[in-house]
């Protein structure tokens, strides 16, 4: 499916053809901080799947120190946006997705032992207690 995307100012567009219909919905500490919510919801695509149609540059990438993790966002609305997920493959904030994702579904909670304590998890997607297990 081809999904396109973009921040709450436009600054930053995107598409990408997703191959999987499956949702992964992070609930560790720092996506939780990250959001202000109880954690990150992404969809996943290979790095030649993904075209950033306009603002590219405008997206800021920070690397949390001591961690693997970074935060990807519009420098001017502060939006999540997609970035690199591991060599060959990258993540999309799936709430960032405007068109083209009617078939996306809850497959998987990662990092469940590290969720809020008010997080009640209410779908059918598979529940690890810490990093995606296949
Ligand atoms: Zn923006
Ligand atoms: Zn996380």
């Amino acid at each position: 499916m081809v999904v396109t995307g973009e921040c709450n100012c436009g600054t930053v567009v995107f598409e990408a053809d997703v191959d999987e219909p499956d949702v992964f919905i992070c609930h560790c500490s720092i996506c939780r901080r990250f959001t202000g919510s109880n954690g990150i919801a992404v969809v996943l695509c290979k790095n030649d799947a993904f075209r950033w149609l306009r603002g590219e540059d405008k997206k800021t990438v920070w690397n949390k120190p001591n961690a693997q993790w970074q935060a990807n966002f519009c420098s001017v609305c502060g939006s999540a946006l997609p970035g690199s997920d591991n060599i060959d493959s990258m993540f999309i904030p799936a709430g960032s997705i405007s068109s083209g994702g009617e078939k996306l579904r809850v497959a998987h909670h990662i990092w469940v032992d590290s969720g809020a304590a008010w997080d009640v998890i209410g779908d059918q997607g598979r529940i690890h207690a810490k990093a995606f297990k296949a």
